[in-house]
């Protein structure tokens, strides 16, 4: 496992960009105004408005190191969610805004030499596009071996809240060692491509043995409780599950 470089002080950043993936979903770009935030692939940042008047909270990095320092993250807008509606719908492109990190241990293994499976639901996608992105960058991807693949499994509820399908499927078709699969919770049987449904449920007809795969769960506490025992079932080691839960942190804030 690598060291993770020590978290910065707060770092200012401008938002550059929002692009909205889904209804819910958006994806902002930040650019740094001096000093950078050097992550690790997975790792996650701390964003805050410049007053300090929002409550800070964790934002998983979309992309791998760029070598400008940019740094993509992708909002899910909670209806009266504080941070993710500021970040969401009230920040304008142009505002400064603090980070600081980066943060957590959701990296890969590089000593890891088998499969990987990276199981993503709606913004959970973040890590997983930023360790995808550093796969594909060193050439990780090129393998068409089973025992080398990379296969991500995003979880939607419509094909609506799907986030970068089409670059997605583009991308997995370019790269010989990558699958991409997308299943949707929402969507009666024949309304969309299979496979539809929950992935706990679906799994098993994706994979049959963990056991060798190093595996990534990101997204909402719900999804990746149900999606990691799924994959404790298919064997997945202890040692080669890493999970990130979006938790709603509860930070007593009360402003300078
Ligand atoms: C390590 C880590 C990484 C994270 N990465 C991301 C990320 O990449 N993208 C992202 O959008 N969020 C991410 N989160 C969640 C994020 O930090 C905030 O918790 C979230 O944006 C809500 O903050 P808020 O201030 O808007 O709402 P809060 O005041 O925290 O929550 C308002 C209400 O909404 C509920 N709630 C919180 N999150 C959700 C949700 N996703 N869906 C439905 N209800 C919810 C809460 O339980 C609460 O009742 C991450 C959390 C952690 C711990």
């Amino acid at each position: 496992m690598p060291i993770a470089p020590l978290p910065d002080e707060d770092v200012e950043f401008v938002l550059s960009a929002r692009h909205w993936c889904t209804p819910v979903v958006a994806r902002l770009t930040l650019v740094p105004l001096g000093e950078r935030i050097d992550f690790v692939p997975g790792q996650y940042v701390l964003l805050q408005d410049e007053e300090r008047q929002i409550p800070v909270r964790s934002y998983s990095v979309a992309n791998a190191p760029r070598e400008d320092g940019t740094l993509d993250v992708l909002v899910t807008a909670v209806p009266d969610g504080p941070t993710s509606t500021w970040l969401a719908r009230g920040a304008a492109v142009g505002d400064r805004l603090l980070v600081s990190g980066p943060y957590g241990s959701f990296v890969a293994d590089p000593a890891h030499k088998g499969p990987t499976l990276y199981l993503a639901g709606g913004s959970g996608l973040a890590p997983a596009l930023s360790l995808i992105e550093a796969a594909v960058a060193r050439g990780g991807t090129g393998d068409p071996s089973p025992a080398r693949r990379h296969t991500l499994v995003f979880s939607g509820r419509t094909a609506a809240d799907t986030i970068d399908h089409e670059r997605l499927t583009r991308l997995a078709a370019e790269q010989p060692g990558l699958d991409y699969v997308r299943t949707l919770t929402r969507v009666a049987a024949g309304g969309a491509e299979a496979p539809l449904g929950r992935v706990p449920a679906i799994l098993p007809s994706l994979v049959d043995d963990l056991t060798a795969h190093a595996v990534y769960v990101s997204g909402a506490p719900g999804f990746v409780d149900a999606s990691t025992r799924a994959a404790q079932d298919l064997g997945a080691a202890p040692g080669r599950l890493h999970t990130e839960e979006f938790y709603a942190e509860p930070i007593p804030w009360h402003g300078d």
